[in-house]
């Protein structure tokens, strides 16, 4: 810190609004110190940013896919989507994953390493240096499980909310798990702002296990007891995701099931029909529009995702691992 070498706090705040406002990384660009101290600065804590590796922008709707160099040569992505509202960016949290979802692109390879906090402030703010647009929705559903590194990823959300940084509201701010629960609590006493998103993808344990490893140790009902908990400390909506398998979980009986399990918990369901991925042969489902009117008939608030950057890999992880497979 550079109090510890001996510098006022009016620097610390002056240094803060360069990295985090201004976004400028160049010590030789901060007019407002003294040369010595940028000297001094370079030698003591060079800036070494993540690097733009390679930027695909779809030609349908302008989603625009970033794969970015870290220092240590890792390599990860991350998603600018435009909407009416606003630019959303999703940012990974982790290099690769382990939670092994049957399909999902970006535990293919395994983890890696937790992200540093700078490593996902870096990506933000390398996108709006980039685009030169405004960001005012930031969404932690890119590689990795964000509640694995739930230091680093709580000091990402004060600092992007920070009102002298990029001042993005909380709730702007979604948070997804697959659904870790003793962390899900630990958030809750937080009292954050945030939405906290939780993967779902079935309406009972046995289905859920088949997909996804994690139902093993945390059984839906433990499950949906936290996200109660969350729901009623931060009095903020829970959004369960809701990945749609063709003949997986997609049946009429599913959506009842499905209405029937969130039927007591403040809650919206955002339905995904599942991007095909190599590894894996389950297929996109032919009955969203089906499936989410009948959960709107239970009066669960219900959205089916638009698909976005269909034309430049933007299911999760994918373009990393095919990045990475090409490199041989
Ligand atoms: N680990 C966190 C965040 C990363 S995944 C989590 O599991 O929520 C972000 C979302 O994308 C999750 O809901 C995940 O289940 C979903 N997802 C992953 N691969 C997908 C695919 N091929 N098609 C559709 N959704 C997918």
């Amino acid at each position: 810190h550079i109090t510890s070498i001996g510098q006022s706090k009016f620097r610390a705040k002056q240094l803060f609004d360069w990295f985090h406002k201004k976004l400028v990384w160049n010590y030789d660009e901060m007019s407002n110190l003294p040369i010595e101290l940028r000297t001094q600065l370079k030698k003591l804590n060079p800036i070494v940013p993540i690097e733009i590796q390679q930027k695909l922008v779809s030609k349908i709707d302008g989603t625009t896919k970033y794969l970015f160099r870290l220092a240590d040569g890792n390599i990860i992505e991350s998603v600018l989507m435009k909407y009416k509202h606003g630019n959303s960016v999703c940012i990974s949290t982790q290099v690769g994953c382990n939670m092994g979802c049957k399909f999902c692109a970006s535990t293919v390879l395994g983890l890696e390493r937790n992200l540093t906090t700078s490593e996902m402030l870096d990506q933000v703010y390398s996108i709006i240096k980039d685009t030169n647009q405004r960001v005012s929705n930031i969404v932690l559903m890119g590689s990795g499980e964000p509640l694995l590194n739930l230091e680093n990823v709580i000091d990402f959300i004060y600092l992007i909310n920070n009102e002298h940084a990029q001042n993005i509201g909380q709730r702007h701010i979604t948070l997804s798990t697959c659904g870790l629960v003793p962390q899900i609590i630990e958030l809750s006493k937080l009292n954050l702002q945030i939405t906290l998103a939780i993967s779902l993808h079935a309406t009972n344990n046995e289905k859920r296990e088949k997909i996804m490893p994690i139902a093993r140790k945390y059984n839906l009902q433990n499950l949906l007891k936290s996200a109660k908990i969350y729901s009623n400390t931060t009095n903020r909506r829970i959004s369960f995701e809701y990945a749609l398998i063709n003949g997986q979980n997609d049946s009429e009986q599913d959506a009842r099931d499905l209405a029937q399990l969130l039927s007591n918990i403040m809650c919206h369901i955002n339905l995904i029909p599942v991007n095909k991925i190599e590894e894996c042969e389950f297929d996109s489902s032919k009955n969203a529009k089906e499936f989410c009117k009948i959960l709107q008939s239970y009066g669960i608030e219900t959205t089916i995702r638009r698909k976005l950057g269909e034309d430049i890999d933007a299911a999760c992880g994918q373009l990393r691992r095919r990045y990475l497979e090409n490199k041989g």
